[in-house]
């Protein structure tokens, strides 16, 4: 019997341990040190409302997620049809983001010569192995395009710095895409022909959650995983001895012959100090700039605004004190009571982490005065809720890969050790689930039990 701990119970480390356990010979065991499971997945219900602390859903476009829900037997809630349509707050308003190349070039979101620059883009010449985020668009789209749409979508999914996050780690797709076609503009159109379905400029794929939340997800792999599930435990170091790794956690030794690493990497630095101290300063070299999470509950008829869609996101450009606001009751239903709505405002990230650091009552303040204006809202909330993620998402920036590869090295100078998790190759909820199944496969692979 082999015994494999995994230390971190968020949807990386729980994913590991549901498809490793019931497994022959191998006794799995996950240790979370927060009295819950579920790491950065977190609803909560305040007066009716739903509030989403971390994650609001996924992208059912992978299918491996799915295939999770199906095993353990949750049905998926998609978004509705309307939160398709996302804003742009730019100069004071809302502008919406065209959905279609042809509505691309009909919206004023970009100039006429904004426009003209993203038509040039097959011609533009092909760039290094990896670069940032910003010179990779500036050079294939122009810098209004990075400014006005690829600049908010980066705050949207990393609250994060285009000028500092790398192309080929973030977007890992989009650079092969240039790699593959030589041009963005061209894939889309070969990709098309291939498929029948539409080119779209807006992410395939529907958001999904669950009727509850999305806590669904990891509250239903904590009740399946059961007592192989262990809250409450934190892991503070490692030790190699006569070929077993010993724990030291807060609640006494434990044993292992596989240890997953699926926390934070800053926390997995910490738990390596003293084992491998190369390999624990690589990890927290990883930048995790702060998130807040505002939630307000209104009645409708205080908000002028139609809330027909997603909600809006905002360039940096524009110098506003948030990231953006989702509208969360216009996304999924039984987000707010009857006639009431749910709005959720982020701010912080790489660029803005001063707002973070604010106590409750200036962040409160700050995110109201933003978006009061322009939403239309009258009076004061009836519900409000501040969430606060001191490190919230781990930032992939230029050098990530190489980070990566040294990370591979070292690894391989201790047997039976894995790291999983968001930091590394990908951060978002399918990313966290493809790579934890991935995990458990190499594990099952090296012990031969597969
Ligand atoms: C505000 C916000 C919004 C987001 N929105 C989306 C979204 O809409 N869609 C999407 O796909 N993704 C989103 N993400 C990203 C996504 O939530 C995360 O990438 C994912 O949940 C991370 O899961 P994880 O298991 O890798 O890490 P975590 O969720 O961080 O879990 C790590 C776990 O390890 C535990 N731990 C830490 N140290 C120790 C220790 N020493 N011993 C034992 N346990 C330890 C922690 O308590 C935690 O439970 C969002 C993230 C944030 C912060």
């Amino acid at each position: 019997m082999k015994r494999v701990v995994v230390v971190g119970g968020g949807i990386s480390g729980l994913t590991v341990a549901h498809a490793l356990m019931n497994k022959p010979a191998l006794e799995v065991m996950v240790l979370e040190a927060d009295s819950r499971p579920g790491g950065k997945i977190w609803s909560e219900r305040v007066n009716g409302f739903l509030c989403e602390k971390g994650p609001n859903g996924f992208l059912d476009n992978r299918p491996k997620t799915l295939e999770l829900c199906s095993k353990l037997k949750i049905e998926p809630l998609r978004a509705n049809e309307r939160a398709k349509k996302r804003y742009i707050l730019t100069n004071g308003t809302l502008k919406p983001i065209p959905e279609s190349p042809p509505a691309f070039f009909r919206s004023n979101v970009l100039s006429i010569a904004g426009r003209l620059r993203v038509l040039y883009e097959p011609f533009a010449p092909k760039g290094p192995e990896d670069e940032t985020v910003a010179e990779f668009i500036k050079r294939r789209l122009g810098k209004e395009a990075l400014e006005m749409l690829i600049d908010p979508m980066v705050s949207g999914i990393f609250a994060g710095d285009p000028y500092r996050l790398s192309i080929k780690s973030c977007f890992p797709r989009i650079k092969a895409l240039e790699h593959e076609y030589g041009s963005l503009i061209r894939a889309l159109i070969k990709i098309r022909r291939q498929r029948t379905g539409g080119v779209s400029v807006a992410p395939k794929g529907t958001l999904t959650s669950f009727p509850a939340g999305i806590q669904t997800i990891t509250d239903a792999l904590a009740h399946v995983l059961r007592d192989h599930l262990r809250t409450g435990i934190r892991v503070d170091g490692v030790e190699r001895l006569n070929r077993r790794y010993h724990l030291h956690t807060s609640t006494g030794p434990i044993e292992a012959d596989i240890v997953v690493l699926a926390c934070p990497a800053h926390e997995s630095a910490r738990i390596l100090t003293g084992f491998d101290d190369p390999l624990s300063k690589e990890l927290s070299a990883i930048p995790y700039p702060p998130i807040v999470v505002v939630c307000f509950g209104l009645r409708r008829e205080m908000v002028e605004h139609s809330l027909d869609g997603f909600g809006f996101l905002i360039p940096h450009k524009d110098k506003r004190r948030i990231l953006g606001t989702l509208w969360d009751s216009s996304i999924f239903p039984g987000r707010a009571p009857e006639g009431y709505v749910l709005l959720r405002t982020m701010a912080g990230g790489s660029r803005l982490p001063e707002i973070a650091m604010l106590d409750d009552e200036g962040i409160v303040k700050t995110v109201f005065d933003e978006i009061r204006q322009v939403l239309g809202l009258r009076g004061e909330p009836e519900m409000i809720r501040l969430y606060r993620w001191e490190k919230a998402i781990p930032q992939y920036e230029m050098g990530h890969q190489e980070r990566l590869r040294r990370i591979e090295e070292r690894l391989r100078a201790h047997p039976g050790l894995y790291l999983t998790g968001n930091a590394y190759r990908g951060i978002g909820m399918n990313d966290c689930i493809e790579n934890g199944i991935g995990v458990a496969g190499e594990i099952l692979d090296e012990t031969g039990h597969h």
